[in-house]
C-alpha cells in the first residue's frame, strides 16, 4: 500500500509543541476524486435535463437533483478525503458538524443549479454565482475540518486558505463558463467535452479540499507524538459512503438518460402525430381536389358518380325512388362571350348557391359536371316530387341577379330521369336525364321535361336529320328560301327582304330554321348552309330587278360561327359577282352575341366586308349583352330590334321605354332601326311615332316563298298601312 507523506513545518517550532506527521491513504483519495468527478457529470446531466424539460416542475425537479448530486457528491469526496488521512493522533468526527457543513455546499449547489438555467449570463453575474459557489465548496471543507476531533494542536497557514479559496472560486467560474459554452456544442464533441469538465472540475473540488489539508498544521500537545501511524478501518466507512454516493448519482444519470430518451420518444410521437396530421390534411385536399368543383364548391362529375353508385345500392335494397335532374343555364355562353369569363364564373357562383338553397341541405346530392351543367340527385317517393323540386329551383333562379353592374334573370332547362323507371345504371340514368334535358331546350328553353322512351329516338332522329341536310347541301335539293319585307317608314316602300331558309324534308314536310340550323352549326355544315343562302338570295335578287325591282336590298343571317372564318369576305365577294348585285343592296345579319365572341377578330372580319360596300346589321337586338362601347368600334349600319320587346307593346309600358330608348341610342350611333315582330297596327303606328326607320313582322307580311313576292311587293307599296281587317288576313292566312 502506498501513502503519501504530508510534513509542514511547523509555524510554531520555538514552542514545545511538535508536529504530526500524517499521510493519506492513496485508494481513498482516488476514491474521493472519482466520486468528485462522478458527481461533476451527474451536475452536467441534471443542468442539460432542466434546460431541456418543457414542464416548469420537472425543470425544479431536475434542479434540485442536479444540486442534490453536486452537494452530496463534493460532500462524500470531502468526506472520504478526510477519512484518507491518516496519523499517529486518534481522530473523531463531530457528526453534527459533519453533515451541517453539507448545508454549505447544497446551498452553493443549489444557486449554481439556478444559474445555470439562465440562458444568458453575465460576467458579474457568473462572478457572484463562482464566488458563492466556491465559498460554498471551502465553507462546507472548513466546517467539515472542524468536525474532526482529536488530542492536537491545529493551525492553518492563511496563505494557503486564500490560495484554496482562490481556486475555489475560480474553479467554479471556469466550470460554470464551460457547462454555459457547452450548451452550443453536439455530437460527439459534446459528450468528450462533457466528460472533460466533469473530470477537471472533479479534480478543481479534490485539490481545494487537498490545498485547504495543506494549510492545516496538526501539533501534538503531549510534547512527543508517536510517529506511528494509527491503523484505523476508517476505509471501510469511506468506501460505504462513496458506494451509497456513486449508487445516487448513478441512478440519477440513469434517470436523467432515461427522462432523455423518454423525451426524445414524446418528440418523435410528436413529429409523428404532426406528420400524420400534415398527411390526412393532404389527402383531404387531395380528395377535394379529386372530388369537389374548385369554383363553386359543389361536388364533381367523379364525386358525384361516387355518391350516385351508393345511393342507388341504397334504394335497390330498399326499394325506393331516386330522381336525376340535369340541369342547364339557358344562354350562358352569351355571358361568357359578352361580359367576360371572370362574370360568367360569379354567375355560375351565385347559380349554386341558388340550387343548394333550393335544394333539400341534407338529402340532396347538387354536383356541377363542368360549364353551365348541373346535377342533382334526390330522394322521392313519387315523380310529382321531383317536379316540384325542379319548379323550385326553376323559380329561385328566375331571382333578378347582380352582375358586373347588371340587373339579369337567368333560367333553366331542366331534364329528369328515375330510378328504377327510366333505367337501372347510373350510366342509364344520367344519359336519360341528359335527354329529357335536351327536350326541354328543343322546346324553347326555361322548362323541364321528365325522360320518356321515344325520347331515344329523338336522339337518332337528329343523327339521320345530320345526314339529310348534308345529302340535301351537297345535291341542292330540299333547301329553299321564304322573303319576308322590311317595311321603310319614311319612303313608305318595302326596302328590304329578308331572306329566311326552309327545307322540304322528304319525310317531315316543311321544316323552319330551327329545326336544323343547330344541327348545321353543331356538325360543321353552316358554313356550306350559310353559303348556299346568299348566293341563292343573291341570284333571287338579281331576278326581282329583272322585275324592276332595282331599289330593293336583301338580308341574309349569318351564323356566329361563320363570322370567324376568314373566308367569308372572299365568299360574299363572289356571290356577289355570280348574280351581278351592287354590294349596298346585300346586307349581312349578324347576332349581338355573335358580335361580341372574340371583338378584335371579328371586327376585322367585319371591316372587310363593309369594305366591299355590303351593309351590316344587328340581329336580335336585346337579347344578348352586347356594350354600347362595342357597338361604336363595329362598323355597323342597322340594329335591328328583337321580337321581345315589340311583342308586348303597347300593353308594357317598360318595353316601350325600353324600345325609345334603344331608337334614340342606335340614332345617336349613326344606326338605322328595324322592328321585328310587329304584329299588330297599334305597334306600327306607336313604333313610326317613336322614330323607328323600318318594320317587319306579320303584320306587312309572314315570309313568303319567291314566286309571291312580285304581288306582295306591289301590295304593301300601294297600302303601307294596313287596316286591322288586313293584318287579321295576314295572321291567319299564313
Ligand atoms: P331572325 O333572323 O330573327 O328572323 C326572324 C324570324 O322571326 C323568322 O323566323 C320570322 O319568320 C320570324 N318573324 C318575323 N316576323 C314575325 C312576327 O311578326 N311574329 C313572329 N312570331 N315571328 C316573326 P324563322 O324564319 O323561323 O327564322 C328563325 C331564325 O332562324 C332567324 O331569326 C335566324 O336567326 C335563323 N335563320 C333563318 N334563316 C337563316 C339562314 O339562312 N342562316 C342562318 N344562319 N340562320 C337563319
Ligand atoms: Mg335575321
Ligand atoms: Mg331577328
Amino acid at each position: 500500500m502506498d501513502w503519501l507523506d504530508w510534513q509542514f513545518l511547523n509555524a510554531h517550532a520555538e514552542h514545545t509543541q511538535q508536529l504530526i506527521s500524517s499521510s493519506h491513504n492513496l485508494y481513498l483519495v482516488f476514491t474521493a476524486w472519482l466520486v468528485a468527478c462522478a458527481a461533476s457529470l451527474a451536475t452536467l446531466h441534471m443542468v442539460e435535463r432542466a434546460a431541456n424539460a418543457e414542464k416548469t416542475a420537472a425543470k425544479t425537479v431536475w434542479r434540485w437533483l442536479g444540486a442534490s448530486c453536486l452537494a452530496v457528491g463534493v460532500w462524500a469526496m470531502h468526506f472520504i478525503s478526510m477519512l484518507a488521512f491518516e496519523s499517529s493522533l486518534e481522530v473523531h468526527y463531530d457528526l453534527g458538524i459533519t453533515i451541517g457543513s453539507l448545508g454549505f455546499i447544497w446551498m452553493g449547489a443549489l444557486l449554481a443549479m439556478q444559474v445555470l438555467n439562465r440562458l444568458t449570463l453575465s460576467r458579474p453575474h457568473l462572478l457572484l454565482a463562482a464566488l458563492i459557489f466556491g465559498l460554498g465548496i471551502s465553507g462546507m471543507h472548513y466546517s467539515g475540518m472542524s468536525a474532526m476531533h482529536s488530542n492536537s494542536l491545529r493551525h492553518y497557514n492563511t496563505t494557503t486558505v486564500v490560495l484554496s479559496l482562490i481556486l475555489a472560486v475560480g474553479a467554479s467560474y471556469w466550470a460554470l463558463q464551460m457547462t454555459i459554452s457547452m450548451r452550443s456544442t453536439q455530437g460527439l464533441f459534446h459528450h468528450v467535452l462533457k466528460y472533460a469538465i466533469s473530470i477537471t472540475a472533479g479534480s478543481a473540488i479534490l485539490s481545494v479540499h487537498f490545498i485547504g489539508m495543506w494549510a492545516l498544521h496538526t501539533f501534538s500537545t503531549s510534547g512527543d507524538p508517536s510517529q506511528t501511524h494509527i491503523q484505523t478501518n476508517h476505509w471501510q466507512l469511506a468506501l460505504m459512503i462513496a458506494v451509497m454516493t456513486l449508487l445516487l448519482i448513478a441512478s440519477s444519470i440513469s434517470a436523467a438518460l432515461v427522462d432523455k430518451k423518454l423525451q426524445q420518444k414524446e418528440h418523435d410521437l410528436v413529429r409523428v402525430n404532426a406528420l400524420l396530421s400534415q398527411l390526412d390534411a393532404a389527402r383531404m385536399l387531395l380528395q377535394q381536389v379529386a372530388h369537389y368543383d374548385p369554383l363553386t364548391n359543389l361536388i364533381n362529375r367523379r364525386g358525384f358518380n361516387q355518391i350516385f353508385a351508393e345511393k342507388l345500392t341504397d334504394c335497390a335494397t330498399r326499394g325506393g325512388k331516386l330522381a336525376v335532374m340535369f340541369l342547364d343555364i339557358d344562354h350562358f355562353k352569351r355571358i361568357n362571350d359578352s361580359l367576360g369569363h371572370d362574370a360568367g364564373d360569379e354567375l355560375l357562383k351565385t347559380i349554386a348557391n341558388q340550387i343548394k338553397s333550393a335544394a333539400r341541405s341534407y338529402e340532396d346530392v347538387v354536383a356541377r359536371f363542368g360549364g353551365d351543367e348541373f346535377c342533382i340527385l334526390i330522394n322521392i317517393h313519387e315523380r310529382d316530387e321531383a317536379q316540384s323540386m325542379a319548379k323550385r329551383i326553376m323559380q329561385t333562379l328566375k331571382e333578378p341577379i347582380e352582375l358586373a353592374g347588371r340587373r339579369m334573370v337567368m333560367t333553366t332547362s331542366i331534364g329528369i330521369s328515375v330510378f328504377p323507371d327510366d333505367g337501372a345504371t347510373s350510366t342509364e340514368l344520367l344519359k336519360h336525364a341528359d335527354l329529357a334535358l335536351y327536350q326541354s331546350k328543343g322546346n324553347g328553353r326555361n322548362s323541364l321535361n321528365f325522360f320518356s322512351p321515344n325520347l331515344t329516338t329523338r336522339a337518332s332522329l337528329e343523327l339521320q336529320i345530320e345526314e339529310e341536310l348534308r345529302h340535301a347541301l351537297n345535291e341542292d335539293s330540299g333547301l329553299f328560301l321564304h322573303y319576308q319585307p322590311i317595311f321603310d317608314l319614311t319612303q313608305r316602300r318595302v326596302a328590304k327582304l329578308e331572306a329566311l331558309v326552309r327545307w322540304d324534308h322528304p319525310t317531315h314536310g316543311l321544316l323552319a330554321p330551327d329545326r336544323f340550323i343547330g344541327i348545321a352549326e353543331a356538325n360543321g355544315l353552316i358554313a356550306q348552309l350559310d353559303n348556299w343562302v346568299l348566293r341563292k338570295a343573291c341570284q333571287d335578287l338579281a331576278a326581282l330587278t329583272q322585275l324592276g325591282w332595282q331599289q330593293l336590298a336583301v338580308a341574309v343571317n349569318c351564323s356566329a360561327l361563320n363570322l370567324v372564318r376568314v373566308e367569308l369576305a372572299d365568299e360574299i365577294e363572289s356571290a356577289l359577282h355570280a348574280s351581278g348585285i351592287a354590294p349596298h343592296r346585300l346586307e349581312l345579319e349578324v347576332t349581338e352575341n355573335a358580335l361580341m365572341g372574340n371583338i378584335s377578330s371579328t371586327s376585322a372580319l367585319l371591316r372587310q366586308i363593309r369594305a366591299l360596300g355590303v351593309s351590316l346589321s344587328i340581329d336580335d337586338f336585346g337579347t344578348g349583352y352586347s356594350s354600347l362601347a362595342y357597338l361604336k368600334r363595329l362598323p355597323l349600319n342597322t340594329l335591328k330590334i328583337d321580337r321581345s320587346f315589340i311583342q308586348d307593346i303597347p300593353t308594357s309600358s317598360q318595353d316601350i321605354e325600353i324600345v325609345q330608348a334603344i331608337i334614340v341610342m342606335a340614332h345617336t350611333l349613326h344606326l338605322q332601326v328595324v322592328s321585328e315582330g310587329v304584329e299588330t297596327t297599334q305597334q306600327f303606328e306607336l313604333l313610326s311615332h317613336y322614330g323607328c326607320d323600318f318594320i317587319q313582322g306579320y303584320l306587312l307580311s309572314r315570309p313568303v316563298p319567291f314566286e309571291a313576292l312580285h304581288t306582295l311587293l306591289e301590295q304593301l307599296n300601294k297600302n303601307p298601312r294596313p287596316t286591322s281587317d288586313y293584318a287579321t288576313l295576314q295572321l291567319s292566312g299564313q
